[in-house]
C-alpha cells in the first residue's frame, strides 16, 4: 500500500521544500495507540528519578544540537534565528527543569482526624497521552507538555501541526537516544481534522492536551467531554497592554514594539491590543509607529533581520482581510496595512507590521485573535475604562499595564481577567518554572509548566491506613 505525504516548506522562499512527512490516517492513530498501550506499564514500573535521567539526558542533547534545531526550526517556520533559540532553550530547560521532578514526586501526609489512622496521597500516571501542538513554538510546546507527561509514567501519542513536524521529531528522535524505551512516545503525522479526531475520540486514549485556537478546543473539549475524558486546553488570545498617562512611554513603546511584532505576531501570548489613555494617545501613536517602522521584515536566517515571515500565504491572506476589515469598521490606520512586495518578498509571506488606532473596543480589529504583526490602540478616558475594555473580549490570557503608580498596580493585579499579567513589562516572557495558561476562552482552567506541571499529568490517589490496636 503506497503511503500518502505532506511537505512543510520555508515561508521565506515558499519553494524551498524543507521536509516530506507521512501523511497519517486513523489507522496509524491505532497502531500509535496499540504501541503507547504496550509499553505504558513498563514504563511506568520504571523509577521516576531513572525517568527523570532519560529526560536530563534528552535536555543535553538538545542543547549540544542547539544551534542546528534554531537554524531548521527559522527555514521551517520564519521566526528569526534569536527567537527560535529561545525556543529551543525553552525545551532544553523544561527537560532539565522537570528531570528533577523526578526525585520531587511528592505526595501529602497529613495527620488523620481519627486515632490510629494513617492519611497520604500518591500520584500515578494519567495512561496515555495524546498531545497535540500548534505550529508556533514547534520545540518549545511539544517538549513542555511531553517532558512532564513522561516523567509522570504516561505513554504519549504526540501530533505536531502540519506546517512544523520536523521539530517534534527530532524530538522523539532525541528522546530515544536518549534512553526513552520504544512505544512510550509515537509521533503522528497528519491532518488536525481527521486525525486529531481519531486521537481525541479513541477509547484507551486517557488524556488530551491541546495547545491551538478557542475554535479547535472548543471542538476537543466538546468530543472529550462525551467520554469524561481529560483535557488540559491552552488557547487563543486577545492580548492587551493598558498605557496610563503616568507611563514611562519609552519603555511601553519598546515592550509594545517586540510584544506586537516579536514572531511576526504570532505568539498566543501576542500584544495585539494597546489600551491608551486619551492624554497620551498621540504620543504613544507616533513613538510606536517610528519603532515599528524601523523593523527590518526578511529571512530569519539573516541576523540583520527583526521580523520574519508569517508561517504561510494563507496567514497573509487572513491578516490582510483584518487590514480590510479594520478600515471598513472606520478605525485609522497609522502603518502597514498590506503585504509586503518587491525582490526581497516575491518568493515568501512578508506582512508589514500593522497599526491601526482610534479603534473600538467592540469592532473585530478589537476583539477577534487576528495572530499576525496587527496592532490595534483603542483610547481610553480612565483607569476603569481601560479595565473595562481590556476584560471585555472573550479572551483572557496576557495582559500588560504600564504605570508608576502602586495603588493601580495592585488595584489592576485583582481587576484584570487573565492568567498572566504583566506590569511595566510585554506581554510575553513567560518563565518555565512559573504556571502557564489563561482564564475564559483562553483555555479550561489548566495551567502548565511551574511546580504542577507533572501534576497536570498524574491521577492523585487519596490514602488512608487505619492500624488499630486487636481487642
Ligand atoms: P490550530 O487550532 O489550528 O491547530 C492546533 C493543533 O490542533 C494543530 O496540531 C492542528 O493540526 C490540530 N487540530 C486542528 N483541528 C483539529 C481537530 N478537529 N481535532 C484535534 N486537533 C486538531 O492552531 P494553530 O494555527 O496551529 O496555532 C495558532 C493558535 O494556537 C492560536 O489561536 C494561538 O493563540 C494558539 N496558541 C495558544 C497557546 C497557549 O498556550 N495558550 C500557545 C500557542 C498557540
Amino acid at each position: 500500500m503506497s503511503i500518502s505525504s505532506f511537505v512543510s516548506t520555508n515561508p521565506a522562499h515558499i519553494s524551498e521544500v524543507i521536509g516530506r512527512y507521512q501523511k497519517s490516517t486513523a489507522a496509524d492513530i491505532e497502531d500509535a495507540v496499540e504501541a503507547a498501550v504496550k509499553a505504558q506499564s513498563g514504563w511506568a514500573t520504571i523509577p521516576a528519578p531513572e525517568r527523570g535521567e532519560i529526560l536530563l539526558r534528552a535536555a543535553l542533547l538538545l542543547e549540544q544540537q542547539k544551534e542546528e534545531l534554531a537554524t531548521l526550526m527559522t527555514r521551517e517556520m520564519g521566526k528569526i534565528l534569536k527567537e527560535t533559540r529561545g525556543d529551543v532553550q525553552t525545551a532544553i530547560d523544561v527537560g532539565k527543569y522537570i528531570a528533577g521532578e523526578g526525585r520531587r514526586a511528592e505526595g501529602e501526609t497529613v495527620p488523620s482526624a481519627l486515632p490510629n489512622k494513617f492519611c497520604m496521597t500518591i500520584r500515578q500516571p494519567v495512561g496515555i497521552v495524546g498531545i497535540i501542538t500548534p505550529w508556533n513554538f514547534p520545540m518549545a510546546i511539544p517538549a513542555w507538555k511531553t517532558f512532564p507527561a513522561l516523567l509522570a509514567g504516561n505513554a504519549v501519542i504526540l501530533k505536531p501541526a502540519s506546517d512544523t513536524p520536523l521539530l517534534s521529531l527530532k524530538l522523539a528522535e532525541l528522546l530515544h537516544k536518549a534512553g526513552l524505551p520504544a512505544g512510550v512516545l509515537n509521533v503522528v503525522t497528519g491532518p488536525g481534522g481527521s486525525l486529531g479526531d481519531a486521537l481525541v475520540s479513541h477509547k484507551q486514549v486517557n488524556m488530551i492536551s491541546l495547545t491551538g485556537s478557542t475554535e479547535v478546543g472548543r471542538r476537543v473539549a466538546e468530543i472529550c467531554g462525551r467520554d469524561l475524558r481529560r483535557c488540559a486546553l491552552e488557547l487563543g488570545g486577545k492580548n492587551a497592554v493598558i498605557v496610563l498617562e503616568d507611563a514611562d512611554l519609552d519603555l511601553a513603546v519598546e515592550s509594545v514594539t517586540w510584544g506586537a511584532f516579536g514572531t511576526s505576531g504570532q505568539r498566543c501570548t501576542a500584544t495585539s491590543r494597546v489600551i491608551v489613555q486619551k492624554s497620551v494617545q498621540q504620543a504613544f501613536t507616533d513613538r510606536l509607529a517610528a519603532a515599528a517602522g524601523k523593523l527590518r521584515v526578511g529571512d530569519g536566517l539573516n541576523p540583520q533581520t527583526d521580523m520574519g515571515p508569517l508561517v504561510n500565504t494563507g496567514r497573509v491572506k487572513a491578516i490582510q482581510e483584518y487590514a480590510e476589515i479594520g478600515k471598513q469598521e472606520g478605525a485609522r490606520l497609522v502603518l502597514g496595512g498590506s503585504p509586503l512586495t518587491g525582490s526581497d518578498y516575491r518568493e515568501g509571506a512578508f506582512y508589514k507590521p500593522t497599526i491601526f488606532t482610534d479603534v473600538g473596543p467592540s469592532m473585530r480589529i478589537a476583539t477577534e485573535e487576528v495572530f499576525g504583526p496587527f496592532v490595534s490602540i483603542v483610547p481610553v478616558a480612565t483607569y476603569e475604562e481601560a479595565i473595562k475594555v481590556a476584560n471585555s473580549t472573550q479572551y483572557g490570557l496576557s495582559t500588560a499595564i504600564f504605570t508608576e503608580s502602586t495603588r493601580l498596580t495592585f488595584r489592576a493585579m485583582r481587576d484584570i481577567e487573565s492568567g498572566l499579567i504583566y506590569f511595566n513589562a510585554p506581554t510575553t516572557g513567560a518563565e518555565i518554572h512559573l504556571p502557564f495558561g489563561g482564564m475564559k476562552a483562553s483555555g479550561n482552567g489548566h495551567r502548565e509548566l511551574g511546580s504542577s506541571a507533572v501534576e497536570e499529568f498524574s491521577e492523585t490517589k487519596t490514602i488512608f491506613v487505619s492500624y488499630p490496636t486487636r481487642k
